[in-house]
Protein backbone atom coordinates (compact mmCIF):
# COMPACT_ATOMS: atom_id res chain seq x y z
CA UNK A 1 0.00 0.00 0.00
CA UNK A 2 2.77 2.40 0.88
CA UNK A 3 4.36 1.76 -2.41
CA UNK A 4 1.33 2.51 -4.16
CA UNK A 5 0.84 5.75 -2.72
CA UNK A 6 4.57 6.92 -3.33
CA UNK A 7 3.85 5.60 -6.87
CA UNK A 8 0.65 7.70 -6.99
CA UNK A 9 2.76 10.77 -6.04
CA UNK A 10 4.94 10.16 -8.72
CA UNK A 11 1.78 10.42 -11.07
CA UNK A 12 0.69 13.59 -9.81
CA UNK A 13 4.04 15.25 -10.41
CA UNK A 14 3.68 14.14 -14.26
CA UNK A 15 0.53 14.72 -14.75
CA UNK A 16 -0.88 17.86 -12.19
CA UNK A 17 2.10 19.51 -10.90
CA UNK A 18 4.21 19.36 -13.98
CA UNK A 19 1.81 20.87 -16.78
CA UNK A 20 0.66 23.58 -14.06
CA UNK A 21 4.29 24.59 -12.77
CA UNK A 22 3.68 28.07 -12.81
CA UNK A 23 0.53 27.47 -10.05
CA UNK A 24 2.80 25.01 -8.14
CA UNK A 25 5.41 27.62 -8.24
CA UNK A 26 3.28 30.27 -7.00
CA UNK A 27 1.89 28.47 -4.49
CA UNK A 28 5.24 27.36 -3.59
CA UNK A 29 6.19 30.84 -2.72
CA UNK A 30 2.96 31.78 -0.56
CA UNK A 31 -0.47 30.01 0.38
CA UNK A 32 -3.02 31.87 -0.12
CA UNK A 33 -6.20 29.91 1.12
CA UNK A 34 -9.67 31.61 0.76
CA UNK A 35 -11.42 28.66 3.05
CA UNK A 36 -11.02 27.23 6.18
CA UNK A 37 -12.52 23.48 5.51
CA UNK A 38 -13.11 21.58 9.34
CA UNK A 39 -13.97 18.33 8.15
CA UNK A 40 -14.18 13.82 9.55
CA UNK A 41 -10.88 12.45 9.44
CA UNK A 42 -12.75 9.49 7.84
CA UNK A 43 -10.83 8.72 4.61
CA UNK A 44 -13.61 8.90 2.16
CA UNK A 45 -14.05 12.92 2.72
CA UNK A 46 -11.03 14.27 1.12
CA UNK A 47 -12.12 17.85 0.46
CA UNK A 48 -9.36 18.81 -2.33
CA UNK A 49 -11.35 15.50 -4.21
CA UNK A 50 -14.45 16.07 -3.21
CA UNK A 51 -14.48 19.67 -4.37
CA UNK A 52 -12.51 19.14 -7.00
CA UNK A 53 -10.11 21.79 -5.39
CA UNK A 54 -6.45 22.29 -6.11
CA UNK A 55 -3.58 22.64 -3.79
CA UNK A 56 -3.49 26.24 -2.15
CA UNK A 57 -7.57 26.33 -2.21
CA UNK A 58 -8.65 25.19 1.53
CA UNK A 59 -6.94 25.61 4.90
CA UNK A 60 -7.65 22.03 6.60
CA UNK A 61 -8.83 20.70 10.29
CA UNK A 62 -10.21 17.54 10.49
CA UNK A 63 -11.21 15.66 13.22
CA UNK A 64 -13.73 12.59 14.38
CA UNK A 65 -16.69 14.09 13.73
CA UNK A 66 -15.91 16.98 12.50
CA UNK A 67 -16.20 18.56 16.02
CA UNK A 68 -15.35 22.44 17.19
CA UNK A 69 -14.28 21.96 20.48
CA UNK A 70 -14.12 24.20 23.53
CA UNK A 71 -10.59 24.04 25.11
CA UNK A 72 -9.32 22.65 21.79
CA UNK A 73 -5.61 24.58 21.52
CA UNK A 74 -5.46 22.76 17.95
CA UNK A 75 -8.86 24.04 16.81
CA UNK A 76 -8.09 27.73 18.15
CA UNK A 77 -4.48 27.66 16.92
CA UNK A 78 -6.04 26.68 13.73
CA UNK A 79 -9.11 29.54 13.73
CA UNK A 80 -6.05 31.96 14.69
CA UNK A 81 -3.79 31.10 11.90
CA UNK A 82 -6.96 31.43 9.70
CA UNK A 83 -8.44 34.59 10.47
CA UNK A 84 -5.76 36.53 11.86
CA UNK A 85 -2.99 35.82 9.37
CA UNK A 86 -4.59 34.37 6.17
CA UNK A 87 -7.72 35.99 6.60
CA UNK A 88 -9.83 33.68 5.61
CA UNK A 89 -13.91 34.86 5.47
CA UNK A 90 -15.55 31.61 4.67
CA UNK A 91 -15.12 28.37 7.04
CA UNK A 92 -17.13 25.37 6.22
CA UNK A 93 -17.94 22.59 8.66
CA UNK A 94 -18.57 19.41 6.62
CA UNK A 95 -20.02 16.11 7.89
CA UNK A 96 -20.75 13.62 6.11
CA UNK A 97 -23.59 10.51 5.93
CA UNK A 98 -22.35 7.35 7.32
CA UNK A 99 -20.23 8.61 9.82
CA UNK A 100 -18.66 6.00 11.94
CA UNK A 101 -18.02 8.68 14.72
CA UNK A 102 -21.55 9.62 14.24
CA UNK A 103 -22.79 5.97 14.41
CA UNK A 104 -20.79 5.39 17.27
CA UNK A 105 -22.29 8.58 19.23
CA UNK A 106 -25.55 7.14 18.17
CA UNK A 107 -25.28 3.50 19.96
CA UNK A 108 -23.14 4.75 22.29
CA UNK A 109 -21.36 1.59 22.43
CA UNK A 110 -17.68 3.13 22.60
CA UNK A 111 -15.09 1.14 24.81
CA UNK A 112 -12.08 3.58 23.88
CA UNK A 113 -12.59 6.69 26.49
CA UNK A 114 -10.98 9.18 24.50
CA UNK A 115 -13.04 8.43 21.26
CA UNK A 116 -16.00 8.29 23.89
CA UNK A 117 -15.10 11.97 25.35
CA UNK A 118 -14.53 13.17 22.02
CA UNK A 119 -17.80 12.75 20.95
CA UNK A 120 -19.43 13.97 24.23
CA UNK A 121 -18.72 17.18 22.77
CA UNK A 122 -21.90 16.25 20.13
CA UNK A 123 -24.31 15.20 22.35
CA UNK A 124 -26.48 17.62 22.12
CA UNK A 125 -27.40 16.91 18.75
CA UNK A 126 -27.86 13.74 20.24
CA UNK A 127 -30.15 14.67 22.38
CA UNK A 128 -32.46 16.72 19.95
CA UNK A 129 -32.12 14.02 17.35
CA UNK A 130 -33.74 11.65 19.62
CA UNK A 131 -36.59 14.35 20.50
CA UNK A 132 -37.49 14.56 16.59
CA UNK A 133 -37.45 11.05 15.89
CA UNK A 134 -39.98 10.30 18.59
CA UNK A 135 -41.83 12.95 17.47
CA UNK A 136 -41.52 12.18 13.78
CA UNK A 137 -41.62 8.94 14.37
CA UNK A 138 -38.39 8.75 12.28
CA UNK A 139 -36.85 5.67 10.77
CA UNK A 140 -33.52 4.55 12.18
CA UNK A 141 -31.80 5.62 8.51
CA UNK A 142 -33.89 8.88 8.83
CA UNK A 143 -33.00 9.82 12.51
CA UNK A 144 -28.79 9.07 11.37
CA UNK A 145 -29.37 11.08 8.26
CA UNK A 146 -30.77 14.21 10.85
CA UNK A 147 -28.36 13.45 13.52
CA UNK A 148 -25.04 14.13 11.03
CA UNK A 149 -27.04 17.33 9.87
CA UNK A 150 -27.77 18.45 13.52
CA UNK A 151 -24.18 17.80 14.65
CA UNK A 152 -23.47 19.74 11.92
CA UNK A 153 -25.63 22.81 13.16
CA UNK A 154 -24.18 22.41 16.44
CA UNK A 155 -20.58 22.97 15.46
CA UNK A 156 -21.59 26.08 13.91
CA UNK A 157 -22.93 27.07 16.65
CA UNK A 158 -19.95 26.16 18.37
CA UNK A 159 -17.36 27.69 15.94
CA UNK A 160 -19.96 30.96 16.60
CA UNK A 161 -19.24 30.98 20.26
CA UNK A 162 -15.60 30.66 20.09
CA UNK A 163 -14.22 34.42 20.87
CA UNK A 164 -11.92 34.85 17.51
CA UNK A 165 -14.91 33.84 15.52
CA UNK A 166 -16.91 36.40 17.58
CA UNK A 167 -15.53 39.22 17.75
CA UNK A 168 -14.79 39.35 14.08
CA UNK A 169 -18.42 38.63 13.34
CA UNK A 170 -18.83 41.80 15.67
CA UNK A 171 -16.43 43.87 13.88
CA UNK A 172 -16.01 42.80 10.58
CA UNK A 173 -19.13 40.49 9.77
CA UNK A 174 -16.87 37.77 8.66
CA UNK A 175 -16.53 34.80 8.54
CA UNK A 176 -19.19 33.17 7.12
CA UNK A 177 -19.81 30.04 8.40
CA UNK A 178 -21.22 27.48 6.35
CA UNK A 179 -22.85 23.96 7.43
CA UNK A 180 -22.30 20.91 4.66
CA UNK A 181 -22.80 17.85 4.41
CA UNK A 182 -21.68 15.25 1.89
CA UNK A 183 -23.25 12.20 0.86
CA UNK A 184 -20.69 9.44 0.69
CA UNK A 185 -23.27 7.36 -1.73
CA UNK A 186 -23.94 9.84 -4.54
CA UNK A 187 -20.70 12.23 -4.04
CA UNK A 188 -23.28 15.30 -3.64
CA UNK A 189 -22.46 18.02 -0.97
CA UNK A 190 -26.17 19.24 0.74
CA UNK A 191 -26.28 22.93 2.19
CA UNK A 192 -27.54 22.45 5.76
CA UNK A 193 -26.23 25.75 7.20
CA UNK A 194 -26.51 28.78 4.68
CA UNK A 195 -23.12 30.38 5.45
CA UNK A 196 -24.21 33.79 3.45
CA UNK A 197 -27.72 33.99 5.49
CA UNK A 198 -25.75 32.98 8.85
CA UNK A 199 -23.62 36.27 7.87
CA UNK A 200 -26.13 38.65 7.49
CA UNK A 201 -28.14 37.63 10.07
CA UNK A 202 -24.88 38.52 11.94
ZN1 LIG B 1 -16.99 10.80 9.82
Amino acid sequence: MIDSILAGNARFRSDEYAPHEDYYHTIAEQQKPKVLWIGCSDSRVSEDIITNSRPGTLFVHRNIANIVAFNDVNIAAILDFALLHLKIKDIVVCGHTRCGGIAALETGNVEDSYIADWLCIASEALDKTEAAARRRKLTHEQKMELLVQENVKLQIRHLSQIAVVKRLRKKRHWPRLHGWVYRVETGGIDIVVDGNEVGRSG
